[in-house]
């Protein structure tokens, strides 16, 4: 008894020591000094011993007793001074901690800018599947199988006829399917390719648009993407039409701008031609016209397709692509 009542007080002063912070008082307390503690039990069992021995053992219990309580009310006093120094230092009337907020992606901020401008002349956001049917994005297209364009698109295929799209123009043959004109459409979404350096990226975003009334023709094209390119940039920004080729769109052009960089004097970004190229373009082809049921001869409509990052490059001059997507905050903060 002598013995356990000695090694009970040394452990209770060894692990009094050990505690480190108010929130472990209370719990110390109650483990050794409590009513059910282990110094009241071992107390309790003083009735056990023999009579002659009693006297003696129950004094040497309450001395043990009483020194881990004078040792515990030490450490309380330590501990709770010590966060009241704490609050003292501590300016209470500063102003609180203000949380950093997210922002939106660049990328998100531009598609959303991009959207905005042809929202305001007329035109409605439709959304459409990332992954689509083979026909959707290539045959309703005027892209049949074994068409050489094909070849530009370096798709991933899911199966011999589902596909990751390669643009967001299949959203035109899904909408003029269903609908009549007169349509005022652009569809925004992630497009994919197996595509990878400086100016490509598998994954990338897109913003289709299209158009198709009585009488459509190709100044109303022009008259459209000029409109929005000098939102875009700035109102005198110079634009050019360059003849091109799309499956789907006949006659075709590529735009460009007047380099941002360089004002059009030539520098590295534009390849010294002082001009840079922004979306692709044309008037629907008819064959496009008739796989969805609509007569050529009474509809006509133009389609354009420009890249989202593009355009946020050469707004905010970034010169490699992959910093959109490496999530580092010191590139994406600036935005
Ligand atoms: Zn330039």
């Amino acid at each position: 008894m002598e013995e356990e009542l000695k090694r009970l007080g040394q452990e209770a002063e060894t692990e009094l020591n050990q505690v480190a912070d108010e929130a472990e008082l209370e719990p110390y307390r109650v483990k050794y000094l409590g009513r059910k503690g282990m110094l009241s039990t071992v107390m309790r069992q003083l009735g056990q011993v023999p009579k002659e021995d009693r006297p003696r053992l129950g004094q040497r219990a309450n001395e043990i007793k009483r020194h881990v309580e004078e040792l515990f009310d030490i450490k309380t006093a330590e501990l709770t001074a010590g966060s009241a120094i704490q609050l003292q230092q501590e300016d209470l009337s500063l102003p609180g901690r203000i949380l950093p907020t997210g922002k939106l992606h660049p990328v998100t901020q531009v598609m959303e800018e991009i959207c905005g401008i042809f929202e305001g002349m007329g035109f409605a956001v439709a959304e459409g599947p990332d992954v689509e049917l083979d026909y959707y994005n290539f045959a309703a297209l005027n892209i049949p199988e074994h068409h050489p364009a094909r070849d530009m698109h370096d798709t991933f295929y899911v199966s011999d006829s589902i596909l990751l799209r390669t643009h967001t123009s299949p959203m035109q043959a899904r909408i003029m399917e269903n609908l009549d004109p007169p349509l005022r459409y652009i569809a925004p979404g992630k497009v994919y390719r197996c595509d990878s350096d400086i100016t490509h990226t598998p994954m990338f975003h897109q913003v289709e648009g299209f158009l198709v009334d009585h009488k459509v023709s190709f100044a109303d094209l022009k008259g459209v993407l000029t409109s929005f390119t000098q939102r875009m940039f700035k109102d005198d920004i110079a634009l050019r039409f360059r003849p091109s080729f799309f499956p789907f769109t006949e006659p075709s052009a590529e735009v460009d701008i007047a380099c941002v960089i360089c004002g059009g004097s030539g520098c590295r970004v534009c390849k010294r031609t002082g001009w840079l190229e922004i979306l692709g373009a044309g008037l629907i082809d008819p064959e496009v016209m008739k796989m969805v049921g609509y007569d050529p001869d009474t509809y006509s409509g133009f389609a354009f397709g420009l890249g989202v990052e593009r355009i946020a490059m050469l707004k905010y001059g970034i010169d490699d692509i992959r910093l959109f997507y490496e999530n580092d905050l010191r590139f994406l903060e600036q935005f």
